[in-house]
């Protein structure tokens, strides 16, 4: 898994590091992440290079209620993490940005997985905006993703590690 960085929340390493308690898998999986700085460089990649369709950018860009925290697509094999869109409101300290990245990234690269296992393949595509938002949430694709990073975050012996890489209490 190759790792692109453009953000101080978190370091290569940590990233690396957390992958990995997931297992070879999951780090073996052949996807690029990407960690953001902002939303200026998004749209600077949506102008001059653009790797995912329109409407993906628009809702990471013009849907602060229900921008998603991250993108994972298949073609490119692509995880995309946008920490300017965790739970803004919720997240009062930087160890709480670093943990609900964490979080998300593993959301992600479950998404990842279906993608290299073709599983859900035939599944309708929903967007996490407009009228798609409550088929979104509801799609198996989803459920599997979130119940996937709870299930990880949660489980105490992988909980006190990223604890211990993130350096956090
Ligand atoms: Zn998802």
């Amino acid at each position: 898994m190759d790792i692109i960085f453009h953000n101080e929340v978190i370091t290569h390493e940590q990233v690396r590091e957390c992958i990995k308690l997931l297992g070879d898998e999951y780090l073996d999986l052949p996807f690029q992440v990407i960690i953001y700085k902002d939303v200026a460089e998004v749209q600077k990649e949506w102008e001059n290079e653009p790797n995912m369709i329109d409407r993906s950018y628009e809702d990471v860009i013009y849907h602060p209620d229900t921008a998603p925290p991250g993108i994972c697509t298949g073609n490119p094999k692509m995880i995309r993490i946008y920490p300017f869109n965790i739970g803004v409101s919720e997240i009062s300290e930087l160890q709480e940005l670093k943990f609900g990245l964490i979080y998300y990234l593993f959301h992600e690269i479950r998404h990842a997985y279906q993608y290299q296992h073709e599983l859900f393949k035939d599944d309708t595509i929903y967007h996490p905006s407009g009228e798609d938002m409550v088929n979104y949430a509801n799609s198996p694709a989803e459920k599997d993703a979130y119940k996937f990073a709870e299930d990880k975050v949660t489980d105490p012996f992988i909980n006190s590690k990223i604890k211990e890489i993130l350096e956090i209490d």
